[in-house]
This record gives C-alpha cells, structure tokens and sequence, in this order.
C-alpha cells in the first residue's frame, strides 16, 4: 500500500502543513512511518520520523519544512521490515537534488539492478524504491532535467508505481500504465495536488479534478500543468482497493467506495439470503456492507463489535499468538446484545483466516446461538506483488484447505464468499479494468521472476496439507517459504 501526497503551491500557502493534513486522511494506507519534503525554491528541506503523522508532525517540525512545493508519504511496512528506519520515504540522496516518493511495488527489479549495477551505483540494501530512485539520479547527474531524467530512467521501472517527484522548481507525477494504484490530482485556488486518494484531495479543501491517466506523467511548474502520455494506457485498478484499501469517501475510477461496498452487501443479500436475528459488520471495512446486505433483507443492522480504534494493525503482527492477542483487544462483542441471538457477521476479506477465526470465536462466547461468516470478497488464493503486503501463498488459507475445511477451521455456522462475478458486478465497472489477481492469479503487469512462488493447478490440496499441519503449529514464515520453496521449484 502506501500513500503519497504532493502539492505545488505559492508563495502564501503552508505546504508542508497542508501535506502533513493530507498524509493524515491517508494514513489508513500506512501507518509504519511518514516523511516530507518541501523546497523554497533554495533548498531542499525534509522531515521523516517511524510514527503516525499525528506523531511525527508538530508546528515545530513543520515551521522548518519551508516552500511552496511539497511532497510526502506513508509507508506500509512488512513484518521482515517493521520499524526499520532505513526506509521512510520520501527518497532523497545526501546531495538533495531532488526527493522521490512511491506506492507500488516492482515485483522483479532485474532490469534496475542491471542498469545500477552497469553504472558503478548497485548496493544491494536498495529496495525497488531506492532502485527507482538510483536511476533517475543517474541521469539528473549527467546533467538532465527532473522531467527529462524520469522520461529515461521510466524503461527500468517494471512492475507498480504511483511515484511523485520534487526539486527545487518542479512536482512531477508518473503513474504506471497499468494504473494498479490510485493517483488523482486536485486543485486548491491556484494549486495544484497529486494525492493517492481522493479523500485527501477533499480534507485540505481542495477540488477533485480527475485522476492521473495510467502511463502518464504530469510535470507542474509555476503552476501550470504539463502532461505527457508516456506509455499505452492498459488500466488495471487493483479490486482490493474497492474491497478493503480505499477510504469510503474516496472516488476510484468515478465510482465511490462506500456505494460500492454497499452494493457488495446487497449483492451478497441476492446470493446468500439469512434469516438471522441481526447483521453486524467487522468494523470498519465490513460496515457498509453490512447495511447493504441488512437494507436488502430489512433485518437490523448492529454495531454489535466495539472496535477500539487506538490499537493498531493486527495484520502484520509477526506470528499466530500476537495477531490473536491484538485481535481480542481490537474487537469486543458486546453481550448484552448478542446473546441468544443468530447473527450474520460480515467482514471484507479472509487472507489467513486468523482474524475470522478469533472473531467467531469470540462472537460465540458472547452467547450468540449462530453465527454465519459473510465475506463480500471471493477466496484470497494468490499472493500480491504489486504493493500490498499479503503473504506468501502457503499462508493464503484458501490456497490451502477447500471451502468446507476453511468453514471448520473458522469455526462458523456457515460461511459465504461473494461470487467473483458479484464482486465485479457491484463494481458497475468491466472487469477488464480491474487486477483480480489475489482472486485469479491472473497478475496484468508481468511478475518475472517471482512466477515461481505460485501454484495454480485447482485441487492441489494434497501438496498444501502436506504443509499444513507444520503450518498449523508454527506461523513462521522463514520456516514456511523454507519448506516450500522446493515444492514450488519442482514444477
Ligand atoms: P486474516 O484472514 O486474519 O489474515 O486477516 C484478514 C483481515 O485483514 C480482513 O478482515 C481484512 O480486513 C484485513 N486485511 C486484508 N488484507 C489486508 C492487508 N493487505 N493489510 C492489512 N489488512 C488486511
């Protein structure tokens, strides 16, 4: 995931506050650490700490960000990764040239590693950000432009990239022709934004005006805007953004987030029709699907999980026992209501199956009578290499166990999966424009040499159980792709 906001303003506008206001409705999008860059135009100011951006940015930190152009992120760490200062974004050399921020991932960074690695600039604690980074840089220090450098550096960048770049007289913007990622721009009076989402383009005030084309690069001085068609636009918004990522303000593709995940419940209602006493959502992904879904069948709808919003993820948490720690201190059914009842409980997506798991466990001591699992997502069989931090496969749980095996694992009364085609449907948007691969293996940006972490032949579950119950004891992940590895490389 990640987030990444840029603004280019004038001379009487507190960019870097404005940023930090952005960086702050994107923060859902990462949440390990935030940076910004501004420039007046002399020099190139930075401030980057591990945090939230309620944490990393006071007045003090961000009276010295001076300038009218700005640009930051948000950085969604991985478990191997967590709290690793070396990494905050946004990018910038010791000779502070320019700044460099990414979402995205570059799943093979082989042609990268080439080209640095030709030029004498390889080190191998790069990660693709940095790679991204190394080459533009190259080709600034033999004297191009910002905009220029890009251009050429843009070849090597295989894979997924929102990316925002700043000197000291520009803001550039370059979307990958896939467009796997959000990016819109927004104006503020005589400003222009870049921003991940549109969420942020609406909290500092400013005006939506359309997304960044996929393949596009837009290069902002003195306020005008230049826009180039670098590459053939194939867009591919990935589905999960619609799913689980976005904020329900945002607009993706002209389609708004909440309506959308509405329309997954009401899907789910046509699909999978309950008589249950109530329907409750796992906050906060789950809510507005589950008032669609309590809408379409006029059950009511309850706020039966009290989520306590100042824990943070539980995603990430490195094995089994601290993810079902954090979960309980995350969500806490509420008795009194529960109690006796047959309950519907619908949540975004199952990825290991922890979650869900713990929560039907959870929702069942609290005295509920039944309760039915309701996913507005079909099964998660295939990892993501294009900017989300699923894991590898073998820790998919429905790469591993058939549909029945995971309601036993689960341990619900019943369990439902939106349909494929009912996801895309509720979408009001052709599937062509969509990456589906968590759900199909079908990756639109070609994923080189990570092809070989996958399996896809359906009914391999002999291979997967084989792992399973190593699995099942112990979640650690070096111990995981250890044995599986060779599994992978015999086909
Ligand atoms: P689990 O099945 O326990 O691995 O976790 C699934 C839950 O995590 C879902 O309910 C989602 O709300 C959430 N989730 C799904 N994908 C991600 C992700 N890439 N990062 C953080 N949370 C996620």
């Amino acid at each position: 995931m990640c987030a990444v906001f840029g603004i280019y303003g004038n001379k009487q506008l507190n960019t870097a506050m404005i940023t930090a206001q952005g960086l702050s409705a994107l923060q859902h999008r990462g949440q390990e650490s935030t940076g910004i860059t501004t420039t007046d135009g002399e020099h190139i100011y930075t401030h980057k700490d591990l945090g939230l951006v309620s944490h990393v940015y006071n007045e003090t930190s961000t009276s010295k960000l001076k300038g009218h152009i700005s640009i930051g992120h948000n950085r969604y760490g991985t478990s191997s990764k967590r709290n690793s200062s070396h990494h905050i974004q946004p990018v910038i050399a010791d000779d502070r040239l320019f700044s460099m921020a990414h979402n995205g991932n570059l799943p093979d960074t082989a042609p990268l590693e080439i080209f640095l690695d030709t030029h004498d600039i390889y080190n191998p604690g790069f990660n693709d950000s940095e790679m991204m980074y190394q080459a533009v840089a190259y080709f600034v220090r033999q004297g191009a432009s910002l905009k220029q450098a890009v251009i050429e550096a843009s070849p090597l960048f295989t894979g997924i990239y929102c990316l925002l770049f700043m000197d000291k007289k520009h803001l550039i913007a370059l979307r990958d022709p896939y467009g796997v990622r959000p990016l819109s721009i927004g104006r503020l009076n005589d400003s222009y934004i870049i921003a991940s989402e549109t969420c942020a383009i609406d909290t500092v005030k400013g005006e939506f005006l359309r997304d960044v084309n996929p393949g596009e690069i837009i290069i902002i001085e003195n306020n005008k805007l230049e826009s180039i068609q670098l590459k053939e636009p194939q867009p591919h918004l990935d589905i999960f953004e619609f799913v689980y990522f976005a904020r329900p303000d945002s607009m993706l593709m002209g389609q708004n987030v909440y309506s959308v995940r509405k329309r997954f419940g009401a899907q789910l209602a046509a699909e999978y029709p309950l008589d249950v006493d109530m329907v409750i959502p796992v906050p906060d992904s789950g809510i507005p699907s589950a008032i669609g879904y309590a809408q379409a069948l006029r059950l009511p709808y309850e706020e039966g999980l009290t989520k306590n919003r100042y824990v943070g993820r539980t995603f990430i948490l490195p094995n089994q026992e601290e993810r079902e720690k954090s979960v309980a201190r995350k969500l806490n059914p509420i008795s009194d209501l529960i109690k006796n009842k047959k309950v519907a409980l619908v949540d975004d997506s199952v990825v290991r199956g922890t979650t869900s798991r713990n929560l039907v466990k959870r929702v069942f001591a609290a005295g509920a009578k039944e309760v039915h699992l309701l996913i507005t997502s079909p099964r998660v069989m295939f990892p993501d290499f294009y900017g989300i931090d699923t894991p590898s496969q073998a820790q998919l749980i429905a790469a591993r166990k058939t549909l029945s095996e995971i309601q036993e694992f689960i341990g619900a009364t019943s369990l439902y999966f939106l349909s494929y085609a009912g996801m895309i449907k509720a979408t009001t948007l052709s599937e062509k424009m969509f990456t589906t691969a968590a759900f199909t293996g079908n990756y639109p940006a070609d994923i080189g040499r990570r092809k070989r972490e996958i399996i896809y032949e359906k009914n391999n579950v002999a291979r997967y159980i084989k792992f399973q119950q190593i699995w099942d004891e112990d979640f650690s992940e070096d111990l995981v792709s250890h044995l599986y590895k060779p599994v992978f490389l015999e086909q």
